[in-house]
Order: structure tokens, then C-alpha cells, then sequence
């Protein structure tokens, strides 16, 4: 970042940092350091950043909590935009006009004070309200696509954008507008209920949570997408793989689907273990194995 390095370095709502440790950023705890960490704490900011950003060539990605991002060993050669800056939050009737920013669950904590219902059963999915739209997140049979009125965008050229949830290219655990640019703000449509009943959903499906999903370790959540009619916990269960290893990272003895360590691992374990896996599915149940995270390499985003 050349030209307008100054105008940003002095501003208050921007903060830049270099060789930024990435494994402090995800859930996974894994990855090199990112050339370039950029903290926007105002949408103006966002502005100033992404308008830096065209005077130069560097690789860009957008980082909300990190839950469902695997950074390699080597870090990210360019700029990562984190938009810690995005936390409104209004009602206007049964819509909720949210920042992403915002942490998915605390999203829903409010709803449930505010007797606003719908998102239940997306409570304790780890995250931001952005990455939980980019990444289309659901559980319990609840996508947050279902939920989505509109959405507020930054494009990677600085252009301004309200885009509809059905503009927004939403397919199982993904999106279109992932790939478009920040995404700063987004309107729920909710419906109204009662605080407590809210409540009570939310403990019923956060018990269910802690019960099926390892807890006290690192982890990207659930590592592949489960193919069509099936569960890939469930082949990966069947297959005798729980505890499978590869230096300092394993498949959970609690859920097939999740690769956990405690601290000690590198991503090329985490990358082993899953390529691994894929090639034993294929050559023992005939079956292609997608991962649901996405793998950011030293100039971007990678194909697995
Ligand atoms: C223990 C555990 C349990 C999980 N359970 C579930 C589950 O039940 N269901 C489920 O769907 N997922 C689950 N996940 C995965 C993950 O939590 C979700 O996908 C979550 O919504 C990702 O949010 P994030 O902010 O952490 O995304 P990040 O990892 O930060 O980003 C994910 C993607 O979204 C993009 N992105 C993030 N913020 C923005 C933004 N503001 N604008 C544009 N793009 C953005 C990133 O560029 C990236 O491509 C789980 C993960 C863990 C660790």
C-alpha cells in the first residue's frame, strides 16, 4: 500500500498492522502471518481502505471470526480487511438492520430480548453475522438465507450496493456476494414470539450443540460438506476414523466431522489429515468429499 499509505496509517478508525500472526484469527488456530491486517472501525473507514486498496495489486480477503477460514503455513501475501468497525443494530417492526460485525449469537441473544424469533436455531454457531451470511451457516434445519431481506455491500472496486436476499446467490454453505466485497450490513426478517419461548429454543438447541460437538479444542467446525442424502460425519463414524491422526491434529472422538487439536498443530497437518480422508472415502465408499472451510493460500482463496 503505496500513495495513500499515509492517509490511512493516521486514521483513527483504521488500524494496520504487518505480519500478523493469522492463527490468532481463526478458530483453527493454524496459518502464517498476513503481509497486511487491517482493523475498520467505521464504515467510512471502509471507504478509505478500499479506495486505497485500487492503487495497488495486493490480494484481499475478508475476515469476520475466522470459524470457517483455514490459513496455510505461509500466511496471506496481502491484505486481510477485518470489519470489526460494523455494529448497528436497529428494529423497524419485525426487521433487524444488523452490522456484520456483530457476533452471530449476540445477534440472536438480542432478537430473544426483544421477543424477535427465527434465528433460534442458529444459536452457538461460532462467528460473525457477515462470514454467518457469506457462508449461508444453518443448523437444524434453519439457513440464515431464509432470514436475509437485504444486504448492504462494499464491491471490491469501492461501489456501494443493497442487494436483495435473492440477489445475493445464496446455495448450501455459500454465497455469491462472499466473493463480491465487504459485506457491512444486514437486514433480518424476523417474526415476533415470546421472549421466554425464544429462550427456552435457544438453551434446547445449544444443549444439542455441546452434546454432538467437541468443545475445548481448536477447530474449524464441521470440515466437509455432507454430500447429497448423507451425512459425512456418518461415513467418516462408519469408517473407523475417529481419532485418526496426523502429527498434531485428529478427527474428534465426539464428531466424525470435526478435525480438532489443542494448540500444537500446523496447517499442513490440518491440510494432510483432510486430503487423507478424501482419498480413503473416494477409494473405500466410491464417495468425493468437498470441505466446507475455506482455504486461503498466500495469494488467496485456493480451490481443495
Ligand atoms: C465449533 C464450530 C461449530 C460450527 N457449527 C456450524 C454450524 O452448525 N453451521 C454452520 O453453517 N457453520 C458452522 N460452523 C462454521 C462457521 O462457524 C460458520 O460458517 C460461520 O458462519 C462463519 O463465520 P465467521 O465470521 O467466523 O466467518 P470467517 O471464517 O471469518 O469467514 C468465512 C467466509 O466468509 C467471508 N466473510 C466473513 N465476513 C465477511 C464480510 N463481512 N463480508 C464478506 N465476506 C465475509 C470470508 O471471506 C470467508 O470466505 C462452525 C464452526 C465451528 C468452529
Amino acid at each position: 500500500m503505496s500513495g495513500r499509505l499515509e492517509s490511512v496509517l493516521s486514521n483513527p478508525d483504521l488500524e494496520v498492522r504487518e505480519q500478523e500472526p493469522l492463527h490468532r484469527h481463526t478458530t483453527m488456530g493454524v496459518g502464517g502471518p498476513a503481509r497486511y491486517w487491517v482493523e475498520i472501525r467505521s464504515e467510512r473507514a471502509l471507504k478509505i481502505i478500499l479506495q486505497t486498496l485500487q492503487e495497488t495489486t495486493l490480494p484481499r480477503y475478508v475476515l469476520g471470526g475466522g470459524s470457517d477460514t483455514l490459513f496455510t503455513d505461509e500466511g496471506f501475501q496481502g491484505v486481510v480487511l477485518h470489519p470489526s468497525g460494523a455494529r448497528d443494530l436497529n428494529i423497524h417492526h419485525n426487521e433487524m438492520v444488523v452490522g456484520a460485525g456483530w457476533v452471530l449469537s449476540r445477534v440472536i441473544q438480542h432478537a430473544a430480548r426483544t421477543g424477535l424469533s427465527g434465528m433460534e436455531e442458529l444459536y452457538g454457531i461460532p462467528g460473525t453475522l457477515g462470514g454467518a451470511v457469506a457462508k449461508n451457516a444453518g443448523a437444524f434445519g434453519r439457513e440464515i438465507a431464509e432470514l436475509v431481506s437485504w444486504i448492504e455491500v462494499y464491491r471490491w472496486d469501492g461501489s456501494f450496493h443493497r442487494i436483495s436476499g435473492d440477489e445475493a446467490g445464496f446455495v448450501y454453505r455459500d454465497s455469491q456476494v462472499r466473493r463480491e466485497g465487504v459485506i457491512w450490513r444486514v437486514a433480518l426478517q424476523l417474526r415476533p414470539g415470546n421472549p421466554d419461548a425464544i429462550r427456552q429454543q435457544m438453551n434446547n438447541i445449544y444443549a444439542r450443540r455441546t452434546r454432538s460437538q467437541p468443545y475445548g479444542f481448536r477447530s474449524s467446525g464441521c470440515i466437509f460438506r455432507n454430500p447429497p442424502g448423507d451425512s459425512a460425519g456418518r461415513i467418516l463414524d462408519q469408517m473407523g476414523l475417529k481419532g485418526y491422526r496426523v502429527g498434531g491434529v485428529w478427527v474428534s472422538r465426539r464428531h466424525a466431522n470435526f478435525l480438532v487439536h489443542r494448540g500444537e498443530a500446523r496447517a499442513r497437518d490440518v491440510l494432510e489429515l483432510i486430503r487423507e480422508i478424501r482419498q480413503r472415502v473416494q477409494r473405500e465408499r466410491g464417495i468425493s468429499l468437498h470441505p466446507e472451510v475455506v482455504l486461503v493460500g498466500p495469494r488467496g482463496e485456493e480451490p481443495w
